[in-house]
């Protein structure tokens, strides 16, 4: 089990032509198509903090640069700190009062002071110098970088500049678009009009100043750099004082070289994501919007629709010529009887076939420009490709179909045996919604020992489709295909 989500033994290939596992895959409701991550947008829904559980709109968190304000990383082994609570006695100021009955006591009083540790490492913010704060959220100090101020100058010029390229493309698309008028007016091209309208209105002249970048002043190399400090070369290197890259790199604005600089790091905001079909614009993948909640309101894994191949049996010896027997189990993860037949793959024609017909769906379904502008992002379909993997070995595929019935978790507590069913000589045994068959497959005699076996076949599964289409009212049964690529293991070698 320990390459359960990268196994890359059973392969299925996506409808452009990628393969990937079935844990990797999802399947469109409205395309009956396999999807994997490329053929899929991948949208930003909201941002949220792990640690705290807060949702954050997507202005404040740009803000706030994406970070969490209130929790912190450890600088040190990039765990999250908590907040520790000691008792400090302080000296009592002069203003605050003393209870009566021990005013003999001397002027000192216990506060509650507060401390930023590190369960994991036992990092605290008092290794480096932090003073204790009296409330354990939001008063942490800030660290200062050496070039802050530099880049809040840049970054503020770069957004003047956007800003005003902005503003003198919309000018320009002023300019250019048509007319509604039958005859040249000059007013629309000057803004005459508008300039008189704001005079009646008894407003001022002008139109609105152009934002006008602030000047910075570019950066220049210089090759004078200080020379190194002689204790570096006479003193020997305390390497329990260095911080380390990964140590480095947490804190990009200052890279740190010595231990006593590191500082608590905000905690980087996660994102909740939704996957949309690329060719249909519906949502494969939509998670509830709510951050602590785990669930989906829209989840359409293949692994939930598409039949699931594991192998059950390989044979210990694979020699090129010599036939075999493989056992490959099949399950039925809908709730619906489903017949399974087994086909050979495409041939290359055939393939060829199939992605020019994808290349066709693909340009009927864009959609048009008006849809277009309305769409948040424009959508770039996956370019079909050939499966890049060849079989090696023929395998001999069952003429007939076979039946996986439906997926019944509670069957699974069920005492009761279930009725033999007929079936073809090929099912070895059947248990609940899975079923295991045995195929026959001779690795081609010209592979060289270590080379890998693979077979694959198409499978074509009965599905059906609940998704309510408003012309019929019954759910509607497609016959899908797809298809299957299987790495059996590597050739022994001579003896
Ligand atoms: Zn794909
Ligand atoms: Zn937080
Ligand atoms: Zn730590
Ligand atoms: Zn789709």
């Amino acid at each position: 089990m320990a390459h359960f989500l990268a196994n890359t033994t059973v392969q299925y290939v996506c409808a452009c032509g990628i393969m990937n596992p079935l844990t990797k895959l999802f399947f469109c409701r409205h395309c009956l198509a396999l999807r994997c991550d490329f053929c899929l947008c991948h949208e930003v829904d909201s941002h949220f903090c792990y640690n705290c559980v807060e949702n954050i709109p997507s202005t404040e968190a740009k803000l706030k640069k994406y970070k969490c304000s209130s929790c912190f990383d450890c600088p040190s082994c990039q765990h999250t700190l908590s907040a520790r609570a000691t008792n400090v006695t302080v000296p009592r100021k002069g203003d605050e009062e003393a209870p009566k009955e021990d005013a003999k006591q001397p002027a000192v009083i216990t506060r509650k002071m507060y401390y930023l540790a590190c369960l994991a490492c036992r990092w605290t913010s008092r290794d480096v110098g932090i003073p204790d704060q009296t409330v354990a959220t939001g008063s942490w100090p800030e660290s200062e970088y050496a070039n802050a101020t530099r880049f809040a100058l840049l970054m503020e010029h770069f957004q003047a500049v956007v800003l005003r390229d902005k503003q003198e493309r919309q000018d320009y698309l002023r300019r250019k678009s048509p007319k509604q008028h039958k005859y040249p007016s000059l007013t629309d091209r000057t803004g005459l009009t508008v300039s008189m309208i704001r005079r009646q209105m008894g407003w001022s002249d002008k139109t609105p100043p152009k934002a006008k970048p602030i000047d910075v002043n570019p950066s220049v190399a210089t090759e004078e750099v200080d020379q190194l400090p002689d204790s570096i070369f006479t003193e020997p290197v305390n390497l329990r004082e260095l911080t380390t890259i990964k140590q480095k790199l947490s804190q990009p604005a200052g890279q740190p070289s010595c231990v006593r600089d590191l500082f608590p790091q905000h905690k980087s905001l996660s994102i909740k994501r939704s996957l949309r079909c690329r060719q249909c614009e519906h949502n494969v993948i939509k998670p509830e919007f709510n951050p602590s909640s785990i669930k989906y309101r829209i989840q359409l894994f293949a692994s939930h629709h598409v039949p699931e191949i594991r192998i059950v049996a390989l044979p210990e010896k694979l020699e090129g010529g010599v036939g075999v027997k493989i056992q490959l189990k099949f399950s039925n993860p809908t709730i619906h009887d489903m017949t399974v037949a087994l086909k050979e793959l495409p041939s290359t024609d055939e393939e060829t076939a199939i992605i020019e017909e994808m290349k066709k769906v693909a340009v009927s379904s864009t959609p048009s420009s008006l849809n277009a502008s309305l769409s948040r992002q424009v959508s770039l379909t996956e370019e079909p490709r050939f499966v890049n993997k060849g079989t090696t070995a023929k395998v001999e595929l069952p003429e007939m179909p076979f039946v996986l019935p439906h997926r019944d978790d509670s069957a699974e507590f069920d005492e009761e045996m279930q009725l033999p069913r007929e079936d073809p000589k090929f099912v070895v045994w059947r248990r609940a919604n899975r079923a295991c068959i045995e195929l026959s497959c001779e690795p081609q005699d010209n592979l060289a020992p270590g080379a890998e076996v693979i077979i694959g076949f198409t499978v074509q599964y009965s599905y059906v489709n609940t998704v309510q289409v408003p012309e019929k009212k019954d759910p509607q049964t497609h016959n899908l295909t797809a298809r299957v690529y299987i790495n059996c293991g590597k050739l022994s070698g001579e003896q």
